[in-house]
Parts: structure tokens; sequence; C-alpha cells
């Protein structure tokens, strides 16, 4: 299938693009380089043997994004693009409402008269809110707390309304939980700008010597060891739901959790990167951080059922990744 991928370049574009080429679809990537490097298409595409097709462009931009797809004519899209930063959100809400909000708005405008009948929507476990019951289902209510998470959960309503006044089209919904984890090559991964906001890039700094300690937000939460406990999902992994989600239903709008199922503490996963990495991570424990809860873990079954998707890969490979493309790319994409 041809497929529009936006935000194509950033960490879950890039592997995804492995696994869409590698299933045989035609991609095309749109991306405004907000949060990424042209340079991480170039490495995808040796990794591909071939050169990635893309267009820089600004999802908000309709004029611009309309020719594209009138040009491209997909025939699916995968909706990647976008800001993702929770505290981010809570400090810039308008520029989270309009890149997220209007940004899918605009991309559903400009595939008018395309023969694109098919969206696969990034979305994230953040749209539950704080948990009436674990594992989270997809019949869980949605309270979203952040303004991120508000925007993530606008977009999927946008989406589904869309689908439902466009019956002979298909929307995907996929809520990841925490992605981390790099390609097995090294050549691609998590790149974050500045100080990382999230757990696995920040140990991998630590373990780089980029940072001294990593500082563990609270150890009082009624979990086994006290520390934060999430659902962490490969990239790898992560980025083959979307091909399962391009061969899913012809029509109608479905919703997926997308994780492992598997809850790790933040001390869990100090442990097993020290193992994969074969050094100590130094940390130190601090308060909480604003707006934490104390656990959430995916119910993927609805997604192995309806997909046949499901995690393979396990903690050590996430960490063992991470740890090669850190140690690979010590100042990420800008090091070359
Ligand atoms: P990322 O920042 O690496 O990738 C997003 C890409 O979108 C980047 O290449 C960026 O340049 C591009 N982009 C941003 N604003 C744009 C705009 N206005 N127009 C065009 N392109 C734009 O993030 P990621 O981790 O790969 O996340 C991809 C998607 O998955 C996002 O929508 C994010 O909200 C969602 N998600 C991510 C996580 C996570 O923890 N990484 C968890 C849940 C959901
Ligand atoms: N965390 C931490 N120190 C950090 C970053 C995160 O202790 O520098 C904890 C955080 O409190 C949470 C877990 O690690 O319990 C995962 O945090 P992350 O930001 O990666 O994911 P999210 O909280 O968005 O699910």
């Amino acid at each position: 299938m041809r497929v529009l991928v936006t935000g194509g370049a950033g960490y879950i574009g890039t592997h995804t693009l492995i696994e869409l080429i590698a299933a045989g679809h035609e991609p095309l990537v749109v991306d405004s380089f907000a949060n990424s490097v042209p340079e991480a298409l170039v490495r995808t595409g040796e990794l591909v043997q071939r050169t990635i097709p893309f267009a820089e462009c600004d999802v908000r931009e309709r004029a611009a994004l309309r020719a594209i797809c009138a040009d491209f004519n997909p025939e699916a899209v995968i909706h990647f693009a976008g800001l993702k930063a929770v505290g981010e959100s809570e400090e810039r809400p308008r520029d989270y409402y309009d890149v997220n909000v209007s940004g899918t708005l605009n991309l559903l405008a400009a595939l008018e008269g395309t023969a694109c009948k098919r969206i696969v929507f990034s979305s994230s476990a953040t749209v539950y809110g704080v948990p009436q019951y674990l594992p989270y289902d997809e019949a869980h209510p949605c309270a979203p707390a952040s303004v991120y998470a508000k925007t993530k959960h606008m977009a999927e309503n946008i989406l589904t309304d869309w689908q439902c006044a466009n019956p002979q089209t298909a929307v995907t919904v996929l809520r990841y939980f925490n992605p981390v984890g790099a390609h097995g090559s090294a050549r691609i991964g998590e790149d974050p700008q500045g100080i990382p906001n999230n757990l696995m890039p920040f140990i991998a700094q630590v373990a780089v010597g980029r940072r001294d300690r990593l500082m563990v937000f609270g150890d009082d939460y009624d979990t086994p060891d006290g520390t934060g406990v999430r659902d962490y999902i490969h990239v790898s992994d992560l980025a083959r739901a979307h091909v399962a989600a391009l061969g899913a239903a012809q029509t109608g709008t479905e919703v997926f959790n997308i994780g492992t199922g598997t809850g790790y503490s933040v001390l869990d996963m100090i442990g097993a990167f020290e193992k994969a990495a074969g050094c100590s991570i130094p940390y130190r424990i601090t308060g909480r951080r604003a707006g934490d809860i104390a656990a959430m873990q995916a119910d993927a079954s609805r997604a192995a059922d309806l997909l046949g998707w499901r995690a393979e890969l396990g903690l050590a490979q996430m960490c063992a990744s991470t740890w090669h493309w850190q140690r690979a790319n010590p100042q990420g994409y800008n090091g070359e």
C-alpha cells in the first residue's frame, strides 16, 4: 500500500518505516523535523537499502499538505506527527492543541479526494488517566489529566467521528504504553533534545557519562519496591503493531492497547540496564514528580485477538538495544 507517514523521521516513525518496507508497503514521510533530523531518514534508508522519500512539511500547513496528498494519493496514513512531552504541554497548551488537534483536522482535510481509506493513529495510554483498575483494558474510562493526554483524546474523537461519517473507511487507534529500545543495528534510536523527560533515555545518558546520576521520582508508592511501575514496550514490537493495524479491519474504528502486559518498577529498570551495560547506574531517590501515578500496565489481549499482534521482546532486549544505540551514538544523531 502507498502509506503516508506523518512524523516518520521520529523515534517510533523510523522504526516503523523498517517494518513497513519489509512488509512491502510504499511509504512517503511528511515531517517538519521539529523534533527529528533528516539524518534519521538517511540511516533508516541505509538499513532497508533504499532511499526513504520524504517531504519537509508541517502538518498544520494545509495547502502544502493537500498538494503532497494529491500527488502521492495515499491508500493509508500512519499519523505519528505530534508534540509529546507531558510537562511541556502544560506550559505550551496552545502549541499542543495546534499541532496535535488542528494538525489532525488539517490532515483529514488534506486527504479529501485521495484514495485514503485507512488511518492508524498514535495515541497514548495517558488518555486513561488515574487507573480505576489495572491492567487497563480498552473499555477503561478515559479521563485524560494532562494537556498532552487531552489532545490525544480529542484527536481520537475527531478520527472516530470522521470514520462514522465515512463508513467505507477504517481508523485504528493505537494506545502506546512506554516505548523504549532501539533497532538492533544501533543506527537509529531515541534521541531526545535537552534533558530527557523519560526514564530509559535518562538512564542511558547516565550510563554513557552524559549525566552524573538518575533522580528516582519517589519510593513511597504503593508498588512492590515503592517506585513507579510502567509497561515498557520495545519500539520494534510497537513498529510491527502498525503493520498489523494496516492489515486489520476494512471499515470501522478500533482501539488497541499496545503494551506487553508486564509492569516494571524504576528500580527494576535500573537493575536490568546495569546488567545489559555492565556498569552501575548511580541514582538518588527524590520526591515524587507532579502528576505521576503509581503504576500502569496494559491488558493487550485485544491486539493479540484481533490483530494477531503481541510483544515478543523482553526487558533484557529493551535495555541491551538502548545501550548499544547510546554507546554507538553518545550524542545521538548530532554526533555525525
Ligand atoms: P518523535 O518526536 O520522535 O516523533 C514525532 C515526529 O513528528 C518528529 O519527527 C517531529 O519532527 C514530527 N513533528 C512534530 N510536529 C510536527 C508538525 N507540526 N508537522 C510535521 N511533523 C511534526 O516522537 P515519537 O516518540 O516517535 O512519537 C510519535 C507519536 O507517538 C507522537 O504522536 C506521540 O505523541 C505518540 N506517542 C509517543 C510515546 C512515547 O513515549 N514515545 C508514547 C505514546 C504516544
Ligand atoms: N522516572 C524517574 N526518573 C526520571 C524519569 C522518570 O524516576 O528521571 C520515573 C517516573 O516517575 C515513572 C517512570 O520512571 O515512575 C517512567 O517515567 P517516564 O517519564 O519514562 O514515563 P511516564 O511516566 O510518562 O509513563
